[in-house]
């Protein structure tokens, strides 16, 4: 519980950080850098196309029972505005992009061709990168906005259309992340990929680990379960320094999925995430769980699937929240 309720009042904290210490005290705070998340949902959304189940059937009847698919922004103030880093471009790219008006000096009454300073993808599944179609001719024409992503990533996108087209007319350029290689954002940010085991159709898939200056964050909304990696994932979050963890947090259980194994899906179900991070849960790593699958009861939050989750004191992931860096 402590975790969770640390979790709770993390942006919370950061925001009397920001504002309130900033009118009780003669000296102005500076902003800080600070990671929003902006979507928490699976590839394909909450509601998701062509199902009537309960959740879908409410968040079309309820807008504040929707969920945007999962990403993020990195945050990172200048001294007169922000730069504003994505992580991943997803089918919900438009609403995410208003989630971020209050940071980006954009023009009044008419489109913002420099929308962010650049996009970070882990990998090309249809939510984390499609949602570059709106970089394009048919919408924002942005000018060379830079892509940071894996070498074969970068092919993939050079190579195959739409998104060749955006990278032919400059709209997008594509810069090539070396994993374990960190990427410098400024104010003592950086951003380093690490390569994890997930489905390669198209593409390899990055994890991130997000330095700043006071807390590491490591973003993962895609991967294997547990079981397929070569190191277990608690030594990996502790080499790494973690303070807080953005997780796969697809299926909460196999009860999900009638008749199929745990060797047969492609991601580590909640309940198992549980088991493997209880101890570094327990020690102060704080875990919120982000890509949550429309059949995922976590979703709900009075369901007793996200109360146990903040019993075992973990949490899931809230749209909007800031985490300081
Ligand atoms: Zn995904
Ligand atoms: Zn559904
Ligand atoms: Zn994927």
């Amino acid at each position: 519980m402590r975790t969770a309720a640390l979790a709770l009042m993390m942006p919370l904290l950061f925001a009397l950080g920001c504002a309130g210490l900033q009118n009780a005290s003669a000296t102005p705070v500076a902003p800080k850098p600070r990671l929003r998340v902006l979507g928490i949902a699976q590839d394909g959304g909450v509601p998701h196309a062509g199902c009537s189940c309960d959740t879908c059937t409410a968040a079309h009847d309820d807008p504040a029972r929707r969920f945007h698919v999962a990403s993020a922004a990195i945050i990172i103030p200048t001294g007169e505005g922000h730069r504003v880093y994505l992580i991943d471009a997803t089918p919900d790219i438009t609403e995410q992009l208003h989630m971020l008006r209050d940071v980006r000096d954009a023009p009044e009454g008419r489109t913002d061709r420099a929308p962010v300073d650049g996009v970070i993808l882990t990998h090309a599944h249809m939510g984390h990168y499609t949602g570059l179609a709106h970089f394009g001719f048919e919408s924002m024409h942005t000018q060379t906005t830079p892509v940071w992503c894996t070498e074969r990533m970068g092919g993939f996108l050079r190579r195959f259309g739409p998104w060749s087209q955006l990278v032919d007319k400059q709209e997008i350029e594509p810069r090539t992340l070396t994993p374990g290689e960190p990427v410098d954002l400024g104010a003592g940010v950086t951003v380093t990929p690490i390569l994890v085991p997930h489905r390669a159709e198209y593409t390899d898939t990055c994890a991130f680990v997000i330095r700043g200056p006071n807390t590491t964050v490591w973003y993962m909304p895609d991967c294997d379960p547990w079981g397929k990696w070569p190191t277990p994932i608690d030594e990996i979050l502790a080499g790494e320094g973690t303070d807080i963890a953005l997780l796969d947090a697809t299926f909460y259980s196999l009860d999900e999925l009638p008749g199929r194994s745990l060797s047969e899906i492609g991601h580590p179900p909640i309940v198992t995430t549980m088991d493997a991070l209880q101890s570094m849960s327990d020690a102060g790593l704080d875990v919120r769980f982000i890509h949550l699958n429309h059949t995922n009861p976590a979703l709900d939050p009075g369901s007793p699937e996200q109360r146990e989750i903040e019993r075992r004191g973990f949490a899931v992931a809230r749209e909007g929240a800031e985490i300081g860096l």
